[in-house]
């Protein structure tokens, strides 16, 4: 996997410009540059794992902070009672930047996707 640092790492940087929602010592929560649905948030660890597929047990309690921010930050935005969480694995599943982040979706119609298609 690429040693150059990540376009996350380059937010976190101050390099790139992003809305940040949040931010704190482990994670940050920016605004989807490309949002797919109304709410469209996108929750990153601070430590650079390409996928979820290489998290290691050293990182289980980044792990659970990241789920615990995705309920948080779902409140924050008002979203609470409906929103989707998605984390993709793989080129072939859709994942472009090789930095670990949860997508949090809220405010679309969710009958409308497919686990395949999920957004
Ligand atoms: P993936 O396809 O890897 O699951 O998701 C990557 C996400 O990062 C995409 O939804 C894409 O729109 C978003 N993204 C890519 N580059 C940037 C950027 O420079 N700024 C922000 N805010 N989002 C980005």
């Amino acid at each position: 996997m690429s040693s150059e640092p990540s376009i996350f790492e380059r937010i976190m940087a101050g390099d790139i410009p992003s809305e940040m929602v949040h931010e704190d010592d482990h994670a940050i929560v920016i605004q989807d540059i490309n949002p797919q649905a109304p709410i469209h948030l996108l929750i990153i660890p601070r430590i650079k794992i390409p996928r979820l597929a290489d998290a290691e047990v050293q990182h289980q309690a980044v792990l659970g902070h990241l789920m615990l921010l995705a309920g948080q930050m779902a409140e924050k935005m008002g979203c609470a009672d409906a929103f989707r969480i998605v984390i993709n694995n793989g080129a072939e599943a859709g994942q472009t930047v090789f930095h670990l982040h949860l997508h949090l979706l809220a405010q679309k119609r969710f009958d409308e996707g497919s686990l395949a298609s999920p957004f």
